[in-house]
């Protein structure tokens, strides 16, 4: 049973075909990765996910309810971007917060809320301190309990690591998956590195020039390219 679908996705700028008749199915609780080149087009399908971008045309929905046609703040989706994109002027605590308190939550439900998140991603005593004061890793843990905190129905991570040095990426990989995990919650992560994609995902979506050139689990992916493209993307980078 699909719990997001994406549907004839199609997205041009100008005369510029930036996304090309995607289809996707993904299941509730499933971590799915759009792997490709920078450019293919990753980017604008979250977008689209999200409200950020409108369709040209081809349809989203969540959950049985189309979303095609609903702003940002009616989807409830939680995403995280690359970096540095806390509130500078915010506490940890704030931050984690935030979405909560534009929703309108009264503040008994928000702190115990914010309590939870930030002992979720192992951040418990550092809810007064601000985000300049904290590691990029921690900083990126904050983000994720931010976008987490108001219960999204589908979490979009756009290159959530790559600003972060080698180590901390790597044990960053397996703490997201496995807050995703005892969450449940359905994801899409975008990356063009393929070690990440292929080390986090339940199945790996390779995009080439707009196209989704293999939806696959990793072992797929890895074993049985479709294309050549897939076989020198994945194969070259090892
Ligand atoms: P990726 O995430 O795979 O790096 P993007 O989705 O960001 O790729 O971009 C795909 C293509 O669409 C690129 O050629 C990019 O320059 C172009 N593009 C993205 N957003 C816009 C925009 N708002 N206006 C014009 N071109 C855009």
């Amino acid at each position: 049973m699909s719990y997001l679908t994406l549907s004839h996705l199609e997205k041009s700028f100008g005369t510029l075909r930036v996304v090309k008749d995607f289809n996707l199915e993904v299941a509730q609780g499933e971590f799915i990765s759009l792997l490709g080149p920078s450019g293919c087009g990753k980017t604008t399908v979250l977008r689209m996910v999200a409200g950020f971008e409108t369709p040209t045309s081809g349809g989203i929905s969540i959950d049985g309810q189309d979303v095609t046609h609903l702003r940002p703040n009616q989807r409830n989706i939680g995403m995280v971007f690359q970096a540095y994109a806390l509130f500078p002027n915010l506490t940890v605590a704030q931050n984690v917060g935030f979405g909560l308190k534009v929703k309108g939550a009264p503040k008994d439900e928000i702190r115990p809320r914010v309590r939870e998140m930030l002992q979720l991603i192992g951040l418990a005593d550092l809810g007064n301190r601000y985000p300049f004061q904290l590691s990029g890793g921690q900083q990126q843990r904050v983000a994720l309990a931010r976008a987490l905190a108001p219960k999204p129905s589908v979490l979009l991570l756009d290159e959530p690591l790559s600003a972060l040095d080698a180590k901390v990426r790597v044990s960053l990989r397996n703490e997201i998956r496995a807050i995703q995990r005892e969450l449940g919650i359905t994801t899409i992560f975008v990356t063009h590195d393929q070690e990440e994609a292929l080390s986090m995902s339940d199945r790996v979506v390779v995009m080439h020039e707009g196209i989704a050139d293999q939806v696959g689990t990793p072992f797929d992916i890895y074993n049985r390219p479709a294309t050549r493209f897939v076989a020198g993307f994945v194969g070259t980078l090892n």
